[in-house]
C-alpha cells in the first residue's frame, strides 16, 4: 500500500534513508538523548511526521522510541542509533534482532 500511487499522502516522505548529524554517547539514561533527538529529527515524528509545535504540549508530546526494542535489544537501550524521536508509534518499523 505504501507504494501505491493512489494512495493519498499527507506529507512527502523523504526518499532516503536518514543519515544521523550527532552521534552523542555515554548517558546512562536514554531519555537525556531527548534534545539531540529534537534536532536530529528537526522537531518531527519520525512516524507520522507532526511536528511539535502543532502540540500545544510542544515537545511534551513527544517522547524516545527504541527501534529495536527494549525488551528484546537491552545492550541497545542507550544506543543513540537506536533512538528516535516520536509523538506516536509504529509496530511495523520496530526491528527485532535478527531482522
Ligand atoms: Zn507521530
Amino acid at each position: 500500500m505504501e507504494n501505491d500511487p493512489s494512495t493519498p499522502r499527507l506529507f512527502a516522505y523523504p526518499r532516503t534513508v536518514h543519515v544521523r548529524r550527532h552521534g552523542p554517547n555515554g548517558y546512562l539514561n536514554y531519555a537525556d538523548f531527548k534534545p539531540w533527538l529534537r534536532d536530529e529529527f528537526q522537531f518531527r515524528c519520525v512516524y507520522c511526521l507532526c511536528r511539535e509545535r502543532w502540540f500545544p504540549d510542544g515537545n511534551e508530546a513527544f517522547s524516545i522510541d527504541h527501534l529495536q526494542p527494549k525488551s528484546v535489544a537491552s545492550t541497545l537501550v542507550c544506543n543513540y542509533d537506536n533512538l528516535v524521536y516520536a509523538c506516536c508509534h509504529d509496530p511495523d518499523l520496530t526491528i527485532m534482532p535478527g531482522e
